[in-house]
Parts: structure tokens; C-alpha cells; sequence
């Protein structure tokens, strides 16, 4: 009797809400000390040009090796890192990380390639983005050129004005730019002629079903002529056999990047991937 009244006590006090909440709280906590403690890391994925099969730029991916959770992907935690501010500390560590290990792949003979990275709206909206950004060039060495932003269809919601001066800005310094889950956002396609960008990334879910789905290959097709059209690069995310690397190919999709070749990994394993330059 007593322990039944026990745990009626407990349920009581130890409200479903409340444990998610202080759980919330936690990951939170937790997040904000990650990286002090060095427990983000980065995985990179190629991106093959699919005439010369050569690997011509890596995806930084962010994951957190949590000490208790093991690895975290980023689904679960950059959403609350926007939320609480926390996707600037962790954006600038990603940034600043990819570029210092970029050039350190040059610095150790590779073929020099382009590294891109994500970058959140929030990021993007800071004022002083740009000079962030070019500071974490001047102190990594890495040179502009070989540096991609990924934005997302999303930027098109901000203030055109501005968003066609921080690129321009950033087009200045000599960066490149992407749209990241191309087709999945939003709707209008002006940004295409008024933002300066080069290149559009084909979201995986149209990529999925190209060789079985018709209207997802019309929907690909489509894409890859007006990237042309616009001399847009363009890049299919998500591609995971041959049927639909010979699609793209057969198209005229400039990149792709997905499981086939590899999936994302630790610096120290894609270096294997990467060919010498001497
Ligand atoms: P994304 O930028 O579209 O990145 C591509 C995602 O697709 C990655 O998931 C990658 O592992 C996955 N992927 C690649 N090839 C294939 C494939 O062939 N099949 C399948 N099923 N999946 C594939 P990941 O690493 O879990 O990242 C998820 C998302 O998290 C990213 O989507 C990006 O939006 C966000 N993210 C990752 N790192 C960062 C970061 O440093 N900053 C910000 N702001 N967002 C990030
Ligand atoms: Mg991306
Ligand atoms: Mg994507
Ligand atoms: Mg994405």
C-alpha cells in the first residue's frame, strides 16, 4: 500500500511536461558548453563532377559526439541551436573548422578543392556576416575561392535588398554560393534572377525516385536545363546507384554527391579519397 501510494506521489510531482522540459533544458546546457568542450565534429562528403569523375569539393556536415548520447546528427540539435542563439558560436566553429582543415589538405599536396559549408538563416541575417567570414578566411589562410555557402530557399523570405547586398559582398571577397534542398522550399523563382549565386543543389527527395518516378525525373530533367539555362552549376543530393548517376550524366548534372560514392566522413578517412597533386 504504501508503495503504491509512492508512486502515485511520483507520478504526481514528476509531470510528463515537466521531465521533457528540464530534459530540453539539459540538451540545451549541454549544448552551449559543446563547443568549449570540443565535442562537435565534422564529417565531409565528396562531390564528384560526373564527366571526369574527379572529386572537386567536400560537404562540411556538422555531428556532436556527445560524452553519454554518442553521436548526435544534426537533425536533433541545429533546430534548438537556432532557436536559442546557439547556431552562431557553433556556425563560426563549423566555419572555421572546414577552412582550417581545406587548407591543410592543400597544405599536405591535395588537389585543391572547393569545401561548403552550411549556413543558417540566422547566421546569415547577422550584420556583421560578411566580416566574420572573411576574418575566418584571413586567419585560416584558406583562400576565398575555395570556400561555398549553402544557403536555403528560405533566404528569398528575407529582405531582398539585403540579401542581394551580403552576397554581393560575399561574391566580392570571392566565395561561392549554393542553394541547398533545391525544389522544396519556397515558391517564387525571382531570387534566381536577382540573387548572385552559382550553383543549385537538387534535394535528395527528387533525386530518390528518378529512374522509377516519371514526374520526378521531369522534375530533375527540368531543373538541370534551367540551372543551364541560367549558367547555374548544379548538383544532385542523394545519389545512391548507377541508374541514377547515369540519369543525371545522361542530362548534363554538372555534380552529384551521395552514398554511392560515400557517405560523409571524418577528415582523416576522406584524405584516403583525395588524390595528390605531386
Ligand atoms: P544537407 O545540407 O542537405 O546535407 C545533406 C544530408 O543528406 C546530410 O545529412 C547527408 O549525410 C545526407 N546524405 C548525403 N547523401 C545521401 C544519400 O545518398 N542518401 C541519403 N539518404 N542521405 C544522404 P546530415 O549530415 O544528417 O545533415 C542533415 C542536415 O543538417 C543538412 O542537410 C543541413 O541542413 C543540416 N546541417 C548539417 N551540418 C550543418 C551545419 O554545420 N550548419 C547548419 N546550419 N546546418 C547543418
Ligand atoms: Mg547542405
Ligand atoms: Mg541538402
Ligand atoms: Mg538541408
Amino acid at each position: 500500500r504504501a508503495k503504491e501510494v509512492s508512486r502515485n506521489k511520483y507520478e504526481l510531482f514528476a509531470p510528463t511536461m515537466s521531465v521533457q522540459a528540464s530534459g530540453r533544458l539539459t540538451i540545451e546546457q549541454e549544448l552551449r558548453k559543446a563547443v568549449e568542450r570540443d565535442e562537435l565534429v565534422l564529417h565531409y562528403q565528396p562531390q564528384v563532377q560526373l564527366q571526369s569523375g574527379l572529386i572537386t569539393g567536400v560537404e562540411a556536415l556538422v555531428r556532436w559526439q556527445h560524452p553519454k548520447r554518442g553521436m548526435i546528427p544534426p537533425a536533433e540539435f541545429i533546430p534548438l541551436s537556432e532557436e536559442t542563439g546557439m547556431i552562431i558560436p557553433i556556425g563560426e566553429w563549423v566555419l572555421r573548422t572546414a577552412c582550417r582543415q581545406n587548407k591543410a589538405w592543400q597544405e599536405a599536396g591535395y588537389a585543391p578543392m572547393r569545401v561548403a559549408v552550411n549556413l543558417s538563416v540566422y547566421q546569415f541575417k547577422q550584420p556583421h556576416i560578411v566580416h566574420t567570414i572573411a576574418e575566418i578566411l584571413h586567419e585560416t589562410g584558406m583562400d576565398a575561392i575555395y570556400l561555398e555557402l549553402e544557403i536555403t530557399e528560405s533566404i528569398a523570405m528575407q529582405n531582398a535588398e539585403q540579401v542581394i547586398i551580403t552576397l554581393e559582398e560575399l561574391k566580392q571577397l570571392g566565395i561561392q554560393i549554393s542553394i541547398d534542398d533545391f525544389g522544396t522550399g519556397y515558391s517564387s523563382l525571382s531570387y534566381l534572377r536577382d540573387f548572385p549565386i552559382n550553383r543549385l543543389k537538387i534535394d535528395r527527395s527528387f533525386v530518390n525516385d528518378i529512374t522509377n518516378g516519371k514526374d520526378d525525373a521531369v522534375i530533375a530533367t527540368s531543373i538541370i536545363a534551367m540551372a543551364k539555362n541560367l549558367n547555374l552549376e548544379v548538383v544532385a543530393e542523394g545519389v545512391e546507384n548507377e541508374q541514377q548517376l547515369q540519369f543525371l550524366k545522361n542530362k548534363g548534372c554538372n555534380e552529384m554527391q551521395g552514398y554511392f560514392f560515400s557517405k560523409p566522413l571524418p577528415a582523416e578517412s576522406l584524405s584516403s579519397l583525395l588524390s595528390k597533386v605531386t
